[in-house]
Parts: C-alpha cells; sequence; structure tokens
C-alpha cells in the first residue's frame, strides 16, 4: 500500500471561478492568480493516483487568511472524503488568528472525520507559533490527537513564489513548549532535520515528522538518505504536493509515478520504504 501525504485539492466553486477567491485573499492572489498555477479537481487525483498504483492521499486545502473561506472549503473536503473512503482522509484549514472560531472550526472537522489540521502557513495566513491564536490551535491539536501539517521551507537556496520566512528556531520553541504536539512539517522541514544531530534538538523533536512534498523541486534525490541517516526512516512521510508539476523539464502534466520511481531507487532499504510509502503516514495520522 502507498499512501501520499501531503496534496492539495480546491473545491468545484474554486475551480469555476478563481477570481472570486483571490479577491478575497491575497495569498491565494499571489500564487493562483497566474491561470497556468494548477488548480486540481478530486477526479484528476484519483485519476494519477490510479496510474501511479496510489492506494490514498491525504488532501489538504488551501491555508486561506479568512476562516469563512477555511469553513467552506472544510466542508467540501469532509464531503469528498466521504465520497472516495478508501482513498482520500482530508485535512482542514484553520486561520489560527481566528481565535475561538478556529478552534470550533478545527474541532467540527475533527469530529467530522478530518485526520488533522494542515497545511498551515505562517507567512501565508500572518501568524506566529508564539502567539495565543496558534499555540490554543496547537494545545486543541494535542487535546483531540490531531497531528498539524505546517509549511516550512529551506531559508536558503532558490527564490520562489510562496517561499517563506518562518524561522526554524520557531520550531524549536514550538515543540520546547508543546512537546507533546504531532507536527508534520512539509518540504523536509526547510533543513530542520539536520539539527535533529544536535542531542537537544532530538530529544525536544520526538513528535516531529518531515514530509517530503516538493522534494524534486527542491534538492537531490540523496536528501532522503542522508535524512533517513540523521532522523530515522520512521520520520519521513512520502508526500508529493500534487498537482505540482515536480519534473518541468519534462513533464507537462501532474503524474505520480516519476517521483515514486525515484524514491523507490534513492538507496532506502526495502522495511524503509515501506516506513517511508506506508507505516509512518498510517502511524502519525492514525495512531495517537
Ligand atoms: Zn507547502
Amino acid at each position: 500500500m502507498i499512501i501520499d501525504a501531503h496534496t492539495h485539492l480546491f473545491s468545484p466553486e474554486v475551480i469555476a471561478d478563481r477570481t472570486r477567491y483571490t479577491t478575497r485573499d491575497s495569498f491565494f492572489d499571489f500564487l493562483y492568480r497566474n491561470p497556468k498555477a494548477r488548480i486540481a479537481s478530486a477526479a484528476e487525483l484519483i485519476a494519477a493516483m490510479d496510474a501511479a498504483g496510489v492506494d490514498q492521499s491525504i488532501v489538504a486545502g488551501w491555508a486561506w487568511q479568512n476562516n469563512d473561506v477555511c469553513i467552506e472549503q472544510n466542508d467540501w473536503l469532509i464531503e469528498i472524503a466521504r465520497q472516495h473512503p478508501n482513498r482520500l482522509r482530508a485535512l482542514c484549514t484553520v486561520q489560527p488568528n481566528a481565535g475561538d472560531a478556529a478552534i470550533r472550526e478545527f474541532r467540527r472537522c475533527i469530529e467530522s472525520g478530518m485526520i488533522g489540521a494542515g497545511e498551515l502557513n505562517a507567512d501565508g495566513q500572518n501568524f506566529r507559533l508564539d502567539e495565543p491564536g496558534f499555540l490554543n490551535l496547537a494545545r486543541a491539536a494535542i487535546e483531540l490527537r490531531a497531528p498539524l501539517m505546517l509549511h516550512t521551507n529551506e531559508p536558503v537556496g532558490h527564490a520562489y513564489p510562496g517561499k517563506g520566512q518562518l524561522p526554524l528556531a520557531a520550531i524549536y520553541a514550538l515543540v520546547k513548549t508543546l512537546p507533546e504536539l504531532r507536527l508534520v512539517l512539509a518540504h523536509w522541514g526547510g533543513g530542520y532535520p539536520f539539527y535533529e544531530l544536535m542531542p537537544e534538538v532530538r530529544a525536544a523533536s520526538k513528535n516531529i515528522f518531515y514530509d517530503t512534498a516538493a522534494s524534486p523541486l527542491l534538492y537531490a534525490p540523496e536528501i532522503f538518505r542522508a535524512v533517513a541517516n540523521i532522523v530515522g526512516a520512521e520520520k519521513i512521510l512520502f508526500g508529493s504536493d500534487f498537482p505540482l508539476i515536480l519534473y518541468p523539464k519534462r513533464q507537462k502534466e501532474p503524474d505520480l509515478r516519476p517521483f515514486l520511481d525515484q524514491v523507490r531507487a534513492v538507496g532506502l532499504s526495502a522495511e524503509e520504504l515501506a516506513m517511508v510509502l506506508e507505516g509512518n503516514a498510517e502511524r502519525v495520522f492514525g495512531d495517537w
């Protein structure tokens, strides 16, 4: 079995009328005002999963700035996961700055079958990890036993739209404050795994996991072996960032196959590969 732990979907309303949302959300506008920025339907995701032999996807919406838009999109994601019970499991998005309304929505989503929250984006949604809005949400996540998936990115390297400024130190401060919080840091944690070589960081980061979303656009394939050596393969979740085009030089349409082929060839043992492709996502999102 293969689980893709990081995909994005938008409701048919967003697909039909993108401008209705770009005018309400400056972060969405920044990344999606270009009609070439891809938005996939659930049918397209399932077709790509079928073609690549992916059994299940964990679906995130978008890190909307407005909590009411979050609620509207969460409603649709709850429904689409119910329609595809064996194929899709969904994460909710909330706006941490919305305070009690965000906590209420988070609770409603988990009670409606969603398996966590994400992909939250501190830069895109304008929140800080050390402010009450986010900290209260993180406390609710612990109480609800629901992981948070957080966008992180490398502080160095090439620029691209959506590359944010969230400092790795803020993540370390967060896990020191709330060590029980189960956190999935997207895009390899923006380099955070390296610091798990420091004993105190490793000890504080027991409940941090890393997904591989967009990896081919960011890192050489050796990152798989390198991070597995540092933190252990049990902390790595395969995620694609579908419908992102991962190999723009040779891909026109989203396709999960080339990345999966790459992952199978990065030098992980069969046991490690099984953890990365399936077991870790099952455990992190299921068994808490
Ligand atoms: Zn991301």
